[in-house]
Formats: structure tokens, sequence, C-alpha cells
């Protein structure tokens, strides 16, 4: 160790990350009676990570139970985390999470969660998902507050740089020249999604010859930059998924390059047709219903040149969609469209026209799948086909806008990290950075959170059950060695 390290107290439990799931994890250490300390990368104004962005968490119930309604059991939430993942999931782990998600609810309240009734809008997800009143920054901040009455430390702007191991057993975390040694550690730090860098790397060049992720933007906090999630992959921790896949929603291309949040998404796409850099339409726009569809389109638009892609509505469109915080361009027009949005018009013009007369009038019903369809067009649009006739005409440049990454580290029911196939002693993993071992692709609302609470109070159980059982060690070698 340099001689300028300073002598820091040895914790029971290191918890690295300040969100969802790190907090949950520290709470639960400490119920019985482990010493915590917290390492946060982030200021204390912007503490909790993209856990102050979220809305609501997702519970399996046999029963109406306070703010969800009739019932949502374990084996349909199974499926739909199934079908969502195509199969790309361990069952085991994935029923665990299942079954515990239907008490979350009830240990939440206990450190000063508040729920309130589902919102209306895009996503129906009464029966489903609890939204916590407030949102998620009022969560963080009652389980910071519950964290400090508790007699948790927290240490915020001190970011992890290095993590100091025995083969697979957890010594030390190093921030800068301060050295924190734990007798466990639950890594609670998100995925790598705010570091362009290693996006950059993962995505590499298109056909064009453009690094792809320079035009990304991240949904949440700029504090998400994988590091201890890469020096756990480095000294030899098991992966899990794939560094390209993310969750990775269409956004307003004027949303800032971190922590735009909700607002910046955009719900337009189905009343009307995307296009792209050389104004023509590269995806069926009615495929499916919003709330199934809207996490693909930050991926096609990444694919398309340039990283952008135009959504064009029509009068019609107004009123039929959750606005977001970004007023739309707006002409009277479509050639004055076009030229607003820097398009070439003649191409513009072909692609409506083309469209519009592929359009087979129908009963249009934005809430069924109706029968207003395409004939002869590819791609079509096989719903909510409506000619763009109606002035004004709108468009929003929309973006691919990053939630969070998939790659993490594999881990078993005790949240225990794997090591060429061996569970660590005493390194635990919770949140985003082992999100993959259940949700291998795809996404199901509100599941994050239940990730981040289900795994971050078992990970935080089993460091104290870790911590308990090195000093039952030590003690029967003291009693050998009387
Ligand atoms: C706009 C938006 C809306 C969302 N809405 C929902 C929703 O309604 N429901 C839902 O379930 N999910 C939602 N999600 C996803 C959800 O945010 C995540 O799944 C969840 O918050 C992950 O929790 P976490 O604790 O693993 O990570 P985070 O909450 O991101 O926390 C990571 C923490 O680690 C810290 N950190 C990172 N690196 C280091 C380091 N080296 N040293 C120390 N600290 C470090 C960060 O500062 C941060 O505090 C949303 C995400 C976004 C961006």
């Amino acid at each position: 160790m340099p001689s300028d390290t300073p002598l820091l107290p040895m914790y029971d439990v290191i918890v690295i990350g300040g969100g969802n799931a790190a907090m949950t994890a520290a709470l639960t250490a400490r119920e019985t009676g482990a010493s915590v300390l917290v390492l946060e990368s982030a200021p204390i104004e912007w503490r909790g990570g993209n856990s102050v962005h979220t809305r609501n968490i997702r519970c399996m119930h046999d029963q109406p139970e306070d703010v969800l309604t009739e019932a949502y059991p374990e084996e349909e939430f199974w499926q739909d985390l199934k079908k969502v993942t195509a199969g790309k999931t361990n069952e085991a782990l994935a029923r665990l999470l299942i079954r515990l998600s239907a008490s979350c609810r009830d240990w939440m309240k206990k450190y000063g969660v508040n729920f309130q009734p589902s919102l209306s809008g895009t996503l129906h997800l009464s029966r489903t998902n609890a939204f916590f009143m407030g949102g998620g920054k009022a969560l963080i901040n009652a389980y910071f507050r519950s964290a400090q009455q508790l007699g948790i430390t927290v240490l915020y702007e001190t970011p992890v740089d290095r993590m100091e191991f025995n083969g697979s057993t957890f010594v030390a975390a190093h921030s800068g020249n301060r050295r924190f040694a734990g007798r466990a550690c639950v890594v609670a730090s998100g995925g790598f999604e705010s570091n362009i860098t290693w996006q950059r790397e993962a995505w590499g060049q298109n056909q064009w010859g453009e690094w792809t992720a320079d035009n990304f933007l991240i949904r949440g906090t700029r504090y998400n930059m994988g590091v201890a999630l890469k020096q756990m992959l480095d000294q030899g921790a098991d992966v899990i998924g794939d560094p390209t896949q993310s969750h990775c929603v269409a956004i307003d291309a004027r949303a800032p390059l971190f922590d735009g949040g909700i607002s910046t998404r955009n719900d337009c796409v189905s009343l009307g047709v995307m296009v792209n850099k050389n104004a023509v339409r590269f995806y069926d726009e009615g495929e499916d219903f919003w709330p199934k569809r809207y996490a693909i389109w930050g991926r096609l638009v990444a694919s398309q040149p340039n990283q952008i892609g135009y959504a064009i509505i029509d009068s019609k469109a107004i009123g039929r969609f959750m606005p977001s915080v970004f007023e739309p361009i707006k002409a009277n027009s479509l050639k004055e469209l076009a030229v607003a949005l820097k398009l070439d018009v003649d191409t513009f013009l072909k692609t409506i026209d083309e469209f519009n007369r592929a359009c087979v009038p129908g009963d249009f019903d934005h809430s069924v799948l109706d029968n207003c369809y395409t004939q002869g067009l590819t791609p079509p649009k096989t719903h909510w086909a409506r000619p763009i006739d109606t002035v004004p005409f709108y468009s929003y440049g929309l973006r691919p806008g990053i939630t969070f990454t998939y790659l993490g580290v594999k881990v078993n029911e005790h949240a225990q990290v794997y090591f060429g196939g061996q569970p660590s002693r005493n390194l635990f993993a919770a949140g985003e950075l082992m999100a993959g071992n259940v949700l291998g692709q795809g996404y199901t609302a509100g599941v994050g959170m239940t990730i981040g609470t289900v795994f971050g109070r078992i990970a935080g159980a089993s460091a104290d059950k870790a911590v308990q059982a090195s000093a039952n060690v030590k003690k029967g070698e003291a009693h050998a060695s009387d």
C-alpha cells in the first residue's frame, strides 16, 4: 500500500453505488447489525443513479393489493419475462425474482417509500406495476434518509476506481488514494451506459464509417461508467450478456447528453411515419401496440445513417399521444416541413405520397390493432395507417436514447458473483450490472426496479451472512490456537 494512503476503519459491508439496488442492499445488511459503508460516485445532489428517473416497480400479486388492481400471478409474470427475453433468462433466478417481488412493497414502505395508483397514459400498468409517490427521486431520498437514521456511512463523490481482490475474494475498494477495506462487498454500480468510449468500442463503426455510439444520448445518470464492472471482469468474473445490448428508446434529438429522463421520450411514431436522413421509411411503424414496440425504435434509429430518424405526423395525431417536453417542428406544407428538417424535398414528398396512396381506408382506432393498413408498400404499416394529409404537419427528430446496458456479471440465487464457475465467498452484485442473468434481452416495464430491489435485498442479506461466517471462522481459529 502506498505510504500516503490514509488508514480507514474496516467495514463489514462495502456497497459500491448509490441507486436503488445499492441502497436496498445497504439497508438490508444493516438490518442484522452489519456496519455498512456506501461509496457513491455522484455528489449528493445527483445521487441515486438511474433510479431517480423511475416511476414504478413490477410486482407479482394473487389478488388486488393496495395500489395494484386484479391479480398478476407468478405464471403470468414468468410468461411475460420469457416472451420479452425470447427465453434468454435463467428460469430459477427469474422465478425467485418474481416470487420475492410480492414482498417488496411492504419492505419498501418500512423505509419510507409510498405508492400511488397507476398513472393513465400510453402504458397501461395498473395491474402489474406499483407507482412510487413522488417518483424515483422520492424513493431514493427516503432510502438515504433511512440510511442516515440507521447509522450507515455514505461517502459522496467517491468513485471506486479500483477493486482489490485475493482471487475471487473481495479485499478492498479504492477511490483515488483512499482504500476502503471490507469483509464483504456488494457491487451495485449500474451498467456502463455513460461510458461513451466503451460504447464506441462495443458498437464500432457502421457501413458508412460512422461511430454509431457518438450519436447516443444517455437517458439517465452520467456516473454509470462501468468501472467496478470492468474491475470484476478483468479479475475473471464470469460475464453475462453482450456489450451492444441495451434498453434503447428513440428520444428527442434535442435531449441533453445525460439525465434527460422520461420527459424526452416520444410516443407519436405509431400515429404517423418515420423517415431517416435520406427521407425514406425503414420499419413498420404500426407493427404492434406502442408499449410493446417503443423499446425497439432506439436500436432501429441507431442502425440508420447519422443515427437519426424523423417522426412525421399531421394534425389528426395531435392529442392522441403524451407530448414530450419539446415542441415539434411545425409546417403548413410537406415541402416546408422537408426544408425545415433539411431533408431532400423530392424524396420526402415521394415517400409521403407513396405512403398516402398505399393506405387502405378502415376504422381508425388507436386502442386496438385496427384495420387501417398499407397495401403494396415496403416496409408496410400494419395498423393505424392513415394518409398524412391534414395541415399543419409536425415532426420530431429522434435519436437512440440508452436507458441501461445489459452486460454484467453472472450471479447465483444468493447474488454471489461467479469466477470460473465458482461463487465468490464475499462478493455480491445487484441491479443493472447483474440484470442480464434474468433479462438476456428485451424489457418489460418496471422490471429494472424489481431486479434491483429483490437482488439488492438478497445481496445485502448474503453479504451480512458472509461477514458472520468469516467471524465464526476467525473465532474457531482463535479457539484452536488457545
Ligand atoms: C429515464 C428512465 C426511466 C426509467 N424508468 C423505470 C421505471 O419506471 N421502472 C423500472 O423498473 N425501471 C426504470 N428504469 C430503469 C431503472 O432506472 C434501472 O433498472 C434501475 O434504476 C437500476 O438500479 P441500479 O441501482 O442497478 O442502478 P442505478 O440506479 O443507476 O445506480 C447506480 C449507482 O452507482 C453509482 N456508481 C456508478 N459507478 C460507480 C463507481 N465506480 N463508484 C461508486 N459509485 C458508482 C452511480 O452514481 C449510481 O448511484 C428507468 C431508467 C431511466 C433512465
